[in-house]
């Protein structure tokens, strides 16, 4: 497997942790690797990709597994470490039924922006305690986790989806 580009980031302030991560497009949907540090070929079985992601260290996390571009789905394919149960880009019931899943399933949640522009990074996330990335991802294993967030605005995301489908960028 190639690495994962090296990132360029600007200097950080104090206490800012960066925990490296993919999302994986999978058969069955998108997968987010926390703390993988080696590229995840994509097209595998959702169960295939968990598989990969563990044997890095990493957490397997079913991505907005019930909104329509991540293939839904994915949640039903392989046993996860947790579930992203808000995506800042999923609408409708697609987020309370991740979260209905999860709690169903027992299954530790995650939030996450899913930004694809600056001002859309933070719009949701995961509150979690832990020391260093991988008392993060302990603790996120351990189902020790809150989610808080809200969508980037519905008009925005559809004019993107539009522009994308008619092959403007
Ligand atoms: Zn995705």
């Amino acid at each position: 497997m190639r690495a994962l580009r090296e990132l360029r980031l600007l200097p950080l302030p104090p206490g800012f942790l960066v925990i490296p991560g993919i999302e994986v497009t999978s058969r069955h949907g998108h997968i987010l690797g926390l703390g993988v540090r080696e590229a995840v070929p994509p097209r595998l079985s959702a169960q295939e990709t968990v598989e990969l992601i563990r044997e890095q260290g990493g957490v397997a996390v079913a991505a907005h597994p019930f909104w329509l571009n991540g293939r839904p789905g994915s949640v039903f394919h392989a046993r996860f470490d947790a579930v992203e149960a808000f995506n800042s880009r999923s609408y409708f019931l697609s987020n309370p039924l991740a979260l209905r899943y999860a709690r169903k399933k027992r299954l530790p949640v995650t939030g996450g922006s899913d930004g694809h522009t600056e001002e859309e990074v933070g719009l949701a996330y995961t509150e979690v305690e832990g020391k260093g990335a991988e008392g993060v991802l302990e603790e996120i294993r351990k189902g020790r986790t809150s989610v808080e967030g809200r969508n980037v605005p519905f008009c925005g995301y559809l004019a993107k989806a539009l522009k994308k489908a008619v092959g403007f960028r």
